[in-house]
């Protein structure tokens, strides 16, 4: 039986369109499979050691929410650095996202400084980019779908070494322009996709879980579940996703 712990960054401030249900479907997967999860929540000035985080998950937020941690992200860059070399897994959602990267521009003219360990920048643009949308996604041979919603002022660049999570099927993605959809960096999984993301893409669930089991250097075998309530979802999603392009 494995064990998996968990550190949840700034529940009360980054958690937008459900993004915590991402942590419901990561500890009910593992739960099926005989995994224990524990979950650490972690706010504004709480002191912690990461070193025995397996998994930091981060949600979306509002430019505020996101002013409001960004310089407690910062004082705990060196540790997060580290840990990130050491192949610790991230999965941050659409403004923890941003924050990852060197910046984040707000659409008044303020820069919110990141945590500066993925190279990516965000600029807010005209208008906000916002609906759902679907991404092929090559984390695996051959890719497969990702359906999520979006809702995002900024526009996401990356830098050279880092690779897009996904290509753009149907929505706006990273800026709207290039087709890039989030961004992938040692084992940090960065996206603009809410919904909740992870129920109704199982396959990324249990990516996450397999990645935060060999950190710690566990048994990464994930015995297959009954997945066609969650790929019946992801069908309607993209459905969903693609009528809405197509109007
Ligand atoms: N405030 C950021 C933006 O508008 C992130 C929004 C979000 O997390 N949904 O770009």
């Amino acid at each position: 039986m494995g064990k998996i712990n968990i550190y949840h960054l700034y529940p009360a401030h980054l958690n937008l369109y459900g993004d915590r249900g991402n942590m419901l479907a990561l500890c009910r997967r593992a739960n099926w499979r005989d995994i224990e999860v524990n979950i650490v929540p972690v706010g504004p000035g709480k002191e912690i050691a990461f070193t025995s985080c397996d998994l930091l998950f981060m949600g979306g937020g509002q430019d505020s929410d996101q002013k409001l941690v960004a310089e407690d992200l910062k004082r705990r860059h060196r540790e997060i650095q580290k840990a990130v070399q050491e192949n610790m897994v991230i999965f941050a959602v659409c403004g923890s996202y941003q924050l990852l990267g060197h910046y984040y521009t707000t659409a008044r003219g303020e820069r919110i400084g990141g945590l500066d360990i993925v190279d990516l920048y965000t600029d807010a643009g005209r208008g906000r980019l916002i609906g759902n949308a679907v991404i092929s996604c090559s984390l695996w041979d051959p890719p497969r779908t990702l359906t999520g919603f979006e809702n995002h002022g900024g526009r996401t660049f990356l830098g050279p070494g880092v690779q897009p999570l996904g290509t753009v099927l149907y929505g706006f993605g990273n800026n709207g322009a290039d087709k890039t959809e989030g961004a992938v960096y040692k084992n940090i999984i960065g996206t603009y996709l809410h919904g909740s993301l992870l129920p109704k893409n199982p396959w990324l669930t249990d990516h996450l879980l397999r990645k935060a089991l060999a950190f710690r250097h566990q048994d990464t075998a994930l015995r297959d579940l009954d997945d066609s309530l969650e790929e019946q979802a992801h069908q309607a999603a993209v459905n969903l996703a693609a009528r809405r392009t197509h109007k």
